[in-house]
């Protein structure tokens, strides 16, 4: 079934390490924003599209951003309808919010799941509230903590939580606290990412300003391997190089980009995949609503993925996940004989326990994970064939 991906591009500030397709808020924008929105979800859900699509089975809508948790209730109800009437969205749909903590109230969360959100994701990114303030973010820790306690109370039964290790004089220590923290409040869902500095982030000039440091190679693996150990001691399963759930909380709109899946994306920067074929909308908010309006050209690239890009794709992707790749799978869809192809390149990190091949799967080890982009190397220097 496809997944519905839904871009919300406003923040009440921007973060100084944040590189998504993002602005400041402003409400008029926004509301220009949404119509364009709705009209888009509509048009791509009728029966003469080019992408097929209309009428088409779909079982999970995520709202990315951005902040999606900035809009109305009633917007994200507005929205949620529309995907309902273009698509045929499964009964028990899963429906994810992004939300900040600063945005969170008991009214507003009554109001999100009244609309159909079933699922939030919050970005914390820390539970110290020095290492907040370096990132320039507007919540602290304890705001944090109120708005899942708020949520909690609301009923909202599946909840992620984001924190980011290698942070600016982070020590291993401190990332533990926060892991710590975490695991406290009980989320359903974690993430658990390495912030990637930027080359041109305001946080790279803070840093210089500042003397702030990151922690040396050393201790990243550390933070992620001990991170990571507390979250499958506290009943957690890793399920992706940088995400764990409780038994049956994976998130399933996620699933489709990691297992070779399909989605829909609405909105501005928006990617989508469907029947081989990709394409990205335009990337400005105001040319976004001027192509949906007008009709003029809302995408910016699109192309049909070779056969090769296609496998190469699904064994990324594949191997991000713990369950790694099903070789007869890759064989029947794709014709390819994974380990007749790769394994002449792939045993030396067998031989160094980055790497488990048995027979029917490969995977990487937790050690592995975190030489993922030299292990899936191999499969960019060899061709597929
Ligand atoms: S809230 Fe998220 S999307 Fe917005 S600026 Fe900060 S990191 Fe970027």
């Amino acid at each position: 079934m496809l997944g519905l991906y839904v871009h919300i591009p406003f923040c009440s500030a921007i973060c100084n390490y944040c590189n998504f397709n993002r602005g400041l808020f402003d409400a008029a924008l926004k509301e220009r924003y949404v119509a364009a929105l709705l009209h888009e979800i509509r048009r791509s859900g009728g029966p003469s599209t080019a992408l097929g699509a209309g009428g088409a089975a779909a079982d999970t809508i995520f709202f990315g951003g951005g902040t999606p948790s900035l809009l109305d209730p009633s917007e994200i109800g507005e929205i949620i309808a529309a995907c309902r009437g273009a698509f045929a969205l499964a009964a028990d749909a899963e429906i994810t919010l992004e939300a900040n903590p600063e945005t969170i109230s008991p009214e507003r969360l009554d109001g999100f799941r009244a609309a159909g959100i079933n699922r939030l994701s919050y970005g914390v990114q820390s539970f110290r509230d020095d290492e907040l303030i370096r990132l320039t973010r507007l919540h602290s820790a304890s705001r944090a903590a109120d708005a899942f306690q708020m949520a909690r109370a609301a009923g909202y039964d599946n909840i992620s939580l984001d924190l980011m290790m290698w942070l600016p004089q982070q020590s291993v220590a401190h990332w533990l606290e926060s892991v710590d923290a975490l695991i406290a409040l009980g989320p359903d869902h974690a993430s658990l990412y390495m912030l990637e500095i930027y080359p041109n982030a305001p946080l790279k000039d803070a840093m210089a300003r500042g003397r702030w440091s990151v922690a040396p190679d050393d201790d990243v693996a550390s933070m992620y391997l001990s991170g990571l150990d507390r979250m499958d001691n506290a009943g957690f399963l890793q399920y992706e190089i940088s995400n764990t759930a409780k038994p049956g909380r994976q998130s399933r709109h996620n699933l489709k980009y990691w297992m070779d899946g399909e989605w829909l994306g609405f909105g501005c920067g928006a990617h989508s995949t469907r029947h081989g074929v990709r394409w990205k909308n335009q990337s400005s908010t105001e040319e976004y609503i001027s192509a949906v309006t007008t009709g003029g050209q809302l995408e910016t690239e699109r192309r049909v993925l070779s056969a090769e890009e296609r496998v190469e794709e699904a064994l990324f992707t594949g191997l991000r996940l713990n369950a790694g790749l099903d070789l007869e799978a890759v064989k029947m869809r794709y014709g390819v004989d994974v380990w007749g192809q790769f394994g002449g390149e792939l045993q030396m990190f067998v031989d160094e326990g980055l790497l488990i091949y048995d027979g029917g799967s490969v995977r990487l080890t937790r050690a592995g994970m975190l030489l993922a982009h030299d292990i899936m190397a191999v499969f960019i220097r060899s061709s597929v064939r």
